[in-house]
């Protein structure tokens, strides 16, 4: 999507270990105005799928989700990441591993809001190792549900997470794929 690659071009900041920042439009101040151009495309990519529920981590993904989920005319679940496991069995949950972090914690979402036959398009801003889109899918599958694949706002395809996700049978639609990042700030795209 030339629009947020030209964004990212003019906005993105590279920092070291592979982070790419981009706090002026998504990840801290938001640019609604590009959200809903986003969400046209993945409207675009996932009508006819059925989607009957949107599935996101917090925070990074709750604001694309939620407008995204404007053009679907459905309802927006965004998984909690919590230090302490829920035992009472209520929730579904699994375990990720932090990308900017490099910590593991546990990502929970309640049995209340997703049920088998339940049609997920799963939302996320970033897709680096791919460890919080498998959280989330695992979430999906246990729940009975159908993962009809994930939106990604910004892929780095120098990160090995979209390739294995991709082979495991997983549909993946990333709005901006960057195949390299140079610490002088220059960006190319796929
Ligand atoms: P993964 O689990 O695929 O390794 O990383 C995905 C998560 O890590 C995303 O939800 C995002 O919050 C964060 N992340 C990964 N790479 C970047 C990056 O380059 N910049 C920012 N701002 N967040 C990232």
């Amino acid at each position: 999507m030339k629009l947020l690659e030209d964004r990212i071009r003019r906005d993105g900041k590279i920092k070291a270990g592979g982070i790419l920042k981009v706090d002026s439009f998504l990840n801290h101040q938001m640019d609604i105005g590009l959200f809903e151009q986003m969400a046209d495309e993945f409207y675009r990519l996932f009508e006819g799928c059925g989607v009957t529920k949107i599935l996101t981590i917090e925070a990074s993904g709750i604001g694309i989700a939620c407008i995204t989920a404007q053009k679907f005319n459905c309802p927006v679940i965004f998984a909690k990441k919590t230090k302490t496991k829920n035992i009472d069995g209520a929730v579904y949950t699994a375990q990720v591993e932090s990308f900017t972090h490099g910590r593991v914690y546990d990502i929970i979402v309640s049995k209340e809001f997703l049920k088998a036959g339940d049609r997920v398009l799963i939302i996320d801003d970033f897709l680096a190792n791919g460890a919080a889109l498998s959280g989330l899918v695992q979430i999906v599958k246990d729940a009975g549900a159908t993962a009809v694949g994930a939106g990604i706002a910004i892929e780095k395809t120098f990160q090995p997470g979209g390739e294995r996700l991709r082979a495991s049978g997983l549909r993946i639609e990333s709005l901006a794929r960057i195949k390299s990042m140079s610490d002088d700030g220059a960006i190319e795209f796929c």
